[in-house]
């Protein structure tokens, strides 16, 4: 059903602690923790405790949801004291997803270029 963990799912596992993670924050409604494989001197991963694929579909069945990841984002931003940031939402595998369960890059700490690769 949507929004339930998957097995096979592994934020799912990461929410589960059933693989760590180095957690920076939590809420009820999401968790954030650092990326693992750091594209940038601050990269924190921020995800719904719900399972969704992509951050569209999150957003359609939770906005309240998508909104905190939002908000825990920028909350992070700020303690990290990034003055400049970006949120990433990669969707679909052509524009870089590879984990199917719906989450923010929080990327900053260095200069960045836009339009991005
Ligand atoms: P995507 O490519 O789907 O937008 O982002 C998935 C992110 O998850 C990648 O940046 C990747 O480095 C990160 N990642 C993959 N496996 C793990 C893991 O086991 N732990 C953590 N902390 N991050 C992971
Ligand atoms: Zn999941």
């Amino acid at each position: 059903m949507a929004g339930e963990p998957q097995d096979d799912c592994l934020f799912c596992k990461i929410i589960a602690g059933q693989i760590p993670a180095t957690v920076v924050r939590e809420s009820e409604t999401t968790l954030a923790f650092r990326d693992i494989n750091p594209q940038a001197p601050t990269h924190i991963l921020v995800i719904p405790k719900v399972h969704h694929p992509d951050a569209a579909s999150l957003a359609a069945a939770e906005p309240l949801i998508a909104a905190d990841v939002l908000r825990e984002a920028g909350g992070i931003a700020g303690e990290e004291k990034l003055d400049s940031y970006r949120i990433v939402f990669n969707t679909g595998s052509g524009a870089g997803q590879t984990v199917f369960h719906a989450h923010a890059h929080l990327l900053g700490g260095r200069g960045m270029q836009w339009p991005p690769g």
